[in-house]
């Protein structure tokens, strides 16, 4: 059984659609790339993953129907969505981001801060920055607290949605190796990028999302050599 399976899943805005009959799967420890274009419906998907919108089909995660379930319930279960423009608390300081993160796990006090010191390892910067104001910090900044939070939230699978987007390339590299570390760490993650190239790279499956549809699936590298994923996504 995978950790997530995602079944025949539909979700609709008024009149448009936003994906239409989807199927996917994430094996534990796995990293799956979800690629698209803008409008794909790649958000949607991880969105109705974590109940923000309404959906039809089936959506388990380590066998429980996470159809039923509220937004923070899906969290408290491990699925932490790190969304597009990040989700951190603009006028809260670096440190008070993270600790508000942990509400799932408030008791831990010994773990919570163990990976305090993995958060800061990973981004000096953050720790230079601990009392500075989140709206204060770069894009950069502000997409590495983003990952901070998941992170201290210890989930069990990570939704990142375009955690690239708005970066200069050497902070997408940056950013990239950071989620591998992540992985490596025995995190699942689902990730969806308009970043083709890098997502593919670090990924072990791929699925490619088209006007609400999958279009294609499967190994990594094969999505990657695939000549229609090429001219579409990766500018050959
Ligand atoms: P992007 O990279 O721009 O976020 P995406 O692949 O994540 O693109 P979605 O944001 O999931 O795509 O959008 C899928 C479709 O659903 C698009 O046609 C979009 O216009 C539509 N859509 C998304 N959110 C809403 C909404 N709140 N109301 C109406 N239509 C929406």
């Amino acid at each position: 059984m995978a950790l997530l399976e995602v079944d025949d899943l539909t979700v609709t805005y008024g009149a448009i659609r936003g994906v239409s009959g989807i199927s996917l799967t994430v094996e534990e420890g796995e990293v799956v790339a979800l690629i698209g274009a803008n409008g794909a419906g790649k958000t949607t998907t991880l969105r109705a993953i974590s109940r923000l919108v309404p959906s039809r089909g089936s959506i388990r995660f380590a066998g429980r129907d996470l159809t039923r379930l509220r937004p923070h319930e899906v969290t408290a279960l491990g699925v932490v969505h790190v969304p597009e423009g990040r989700g951190i608390f603009p006028r809260l300081t670096v440190m008070e981001n993270l600790e508000l993160a942990t509400w799932t796990r408030r008791r831990d006090r010994e773990g919570i801060r163990r990976d305090l010191r993995r958060v800061f390892d990973l981004f000096p910067r953050l720790e230079e920055r601990r009392d500075q104001v989140a709206n204060t910090l770069s894009g950069g900044e502000q997409q590495m607290l983003a990952l901070g939070r998941a992170l201290m939230t210890r989930g069990r699978l990570m939704l990142l949605d375009e955690p690239s987007m708005g970066l200069a390339p050497v902070l997408v590299k940056e950013i990239f190796s950071v989620i591998q570390e992540i992985s490596a760490s025995g995190t699942t993650i689902l990730l969806v990028e308009q970043n083709a190239h890098f997502a593919l790279k670090i990924a072990r499956r791929g699925y490619v999302l088209e006007t609400g549809s999958i279009v294609l699936s499967g190994p990594a590298g094969a999505v990657a050599a695939n000549p229609r994923v090429k001219a579409a996504y990766l500018g050959a």
